[in-house]
This record gives C-alpha cells, sequence and structure tokens, in this order.
C-alpha cells in the first residue's frame, strides 16, 4: 500500500454506517469501514474521520412537535455523537488510537473540541474523530469536515458517498452523464453540481483544501482512495 496523502479528512455519512437499511448503525458495514480505516491508519496515515448523523436524524427534514430548527438540529448533532462513539468503540478494537472531539459538548462520552488538543492527537498519531459538526444548528457535517480538515492542515478531504463522484447530470436517471475527473470549486458553485453543500464548497476553495468524491462501497474503496487509485472526482482550484 502507498498512500498519496499524509493526514487526511474523511467524512463519512451517517447513512454510511447504516447499509441498506438506511438507519441505525449496520455490524457489518461498521467492520468493513473499520477494517480499511485501520489499515490505512497502520500504513501510517495520519487520520482525521467527521461523521454525519443522517442514520438518525437530520434537523431539517425530521424536526417534529413544532420544534424550532435549532432545537432539531441539537438532535442531529447528537446523532452524530452516537456514530462517533460506534466508531471510536469499532477501531479501538481493530487495535487503533482514536480520540473522539465533538462541537457540541458531550463531557460524558467524548473530549469537547479543542483545536490545540486535536490537533496534537492528530500528531501524535491518534484517528481523531470529530463529532457534532460545527457544533451550531444551521450547518452540515460536510460544512463541519471542511472546517476541521482547514484546521487540522489535512492534505486533503475525502468524502466517501453513494456515487463514484462528481457528474455533469444526474447518472441514476442520465446514461449519458458524465463523471469528472477533476473539477473546479468555481464550476461546482456556478453550475450547481450536487455534491456537498455549499457552504463547505466555498470553505474548501477559499483555503486551498482539495476534496475528493468517492464510493464507499465496494473492496477496498477507502484504501484505494488514499492510494489515489480509486475511481473519483477530485474538485480543486
Ligand atoms: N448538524 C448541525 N450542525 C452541524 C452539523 C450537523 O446542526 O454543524 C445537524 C443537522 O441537524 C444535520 C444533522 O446534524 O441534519 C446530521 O448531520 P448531516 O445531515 O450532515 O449528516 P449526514 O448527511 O452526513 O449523515
Amino acid at each position: 500500500m502507498e498512500p498519496k496523502y499524509k493526514r487526511i479528512l474523511l467524512k463519512i455519512s451517517g447513512e454510511g454506517l447504516a447499509g441498506a437499511d438506511k438507519t441505525g448503525i449496520n455490524d457489518g458495514v461498521l467492520r468493513k469501514l473499520c477494517a480499511e480505516i485501520t489499515a490505512v491508519y497502520k500504513a501510517g496515515v495520519q487520520i482525521c474521520l467527521v461523521i454525519g448523523g443522517g442514520n438518525f436524524f437530520r434537523g431539517a427534514k425530521n424536526a417534529v412537535g413544532g420544534m424550532d430548527r435549532s432545537e432539531a438540529d441539537q438532535i442531529g448533532m447528537l446523532a452524530t455523537v452516537m456514530n462517533a462513539a460506534a466508531l471510536r468503540a469499532a477501531l479501538r478494537s481493530a487495535g487503533c488510537k482514536v480520540k473522539v472531539f465533538s462541537g457540541l459538548s458531550v463531557p460524558e462520552i467524548c473530549e469537547t473540541y479543542n483545536f490545540r488538543q486535536a490537533i496534537q492527537a492528530v500528531e501524535n498519531g491518534e484517528i481523531v474523530i470529530f463529532a457534532g459538526g460545527t457544533g451550531s444548528p444551521y450547518f452540515t457535517t460536510d460544512t463541519g469536515a471542511a472546517l476541521r480538515a482547514v484546521e487540522m492542515h489535512c492534505d486533503i478531504l475525502m468524502k466517501a458517498t453513494q456515487v463514484d463522484g462528481v457528474y455533469d447530470a444526474d447518472p441514476r436517471f442520465n446514461p449519458e452523464a458524465k463523471r469528472y475527473e477533476t473539477v473546479s470549486f468555481s464550476e461546482v458553485l456556478e453550475k450547481h453540481l450536487n455534491v456537498m453543500d455549499m457552504t463547505a464548497i466555498a470553505m474548501a476553495r477559499d483555503n486551498n483544501l482539495p476534496v475528493m468524491i468517492f464510493a464507499q462501497a465496494g473492496e477496498n474503496a477507502i484504501i484505494n482512495a488514499v492510494c489515489g487509485s480509486a475511481k473519483s472526482t477530485i474538485i480543486k482550484s
């Protein structure tokens, strides 16, 4: 294994833990994911992880009972903490050193985000999981991922998704759709290419952080992505 990057931020969505059920955490999916992350870790890559919460709750979509969006988003952020706790346990039992920092304070479960402590943990070779997104409502974990990747000076933000890159049309409906090998931030923003939310793209653009979009499914998907050999799209300046 020849990693192309020294320090990565890997963004996994909540659905990326759920498998076919699209909800909750699937044991097989979690184990496969952790086996791949462990292989990357053992190859010496410094790993930051951001985990979403959509397998449990999304504030904008799942608000019920007349709750305010800010209250709904707090539930969404708590969902990411649950996923982070599950990932931490699975990665620890696979032999990795792991620390979880959350943008939303949940002291019984994990550390509250602190830049200095987080960068130290990364430099010490621990896998650092960032939960709670940005810690504020009205954001997504994609934006949290862009923010933490910039703060942690990652070489790249790698977003594992259901599709293997960015297309000029929706490949599910248009067989002529073409995947970009690379595409610029401005093209993604101008054409509203649906890959990540626009706040995250703007954050990456303004800080010159390349973004890779690749498919999480398939054998060695994450390992191949880290080695630069996965089918993917790179978004850059
Ligand atoms: N969320 C938030 N602020 C953030 C990140 C996330 O309020 O900075 C909440 C929001 O309700 C969101 C939910 O957490 O819907 C889960 O995050 P996201 O939808 O990004 O998860 P994913 O789609 O990646 O599973």
